[in-house]
């Protein structure tokens, strides 16, 4: 059973947006740091299914702990819209905030806790 579907979003001003695919099966609630204090809600996808549509040049880049996650911020509204990093195996993921998909409820989806925090 696949609930593949396209998604669209962007950060609060609107300056970055993005196309995505995804069945929002896996929605992390980490407890670390950065996840805790901005209420970050991350989704993994394959770069292939993650397009950077408008906003590129407005990004700015936080690196925290082993700096192997990068995340991308809007420089005008703050919003932590998606990171990049890569898995052990070296394969690129991207990690997308899912509170940036437009409409999105996040009382609707299922939320995977994950431990981040004693990573
Ligand atoms: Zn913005």
């Amino acid at each position: 059973m696949s609930n593949m579907k396209t998604y669209t979003g962007g950060c609060h001003c609107g300056q970055v947006r993005f196309e995505c695919t995804s069945d929002l099966a896996m929605v992390t609630a980490c407890n670390c740091s950065i996840c805790t204090k901005k209420g970050l809600h991350f989704t993994f996808l394959s770069p292939q299914s993650f397009q950077l549509r408008a906003g590129d040049d407005n990004l700015r880049e936080y690196l925290f702990n082993k700096h192997t996650i990068r995340h991308q911020i809007c420089i005008d509204c703050g919003v932590d819209v998606f990171a990049r990093g890569q898995k052990p195996d070296g394969t690129q993921v991207v990690a997308l905030n899912v509170n940036c998909i437009d409409g999105i409820e996040l009382s609707k989806l299922t939320l995977t806790p994950f431990d981040g925090r004693s990573l």
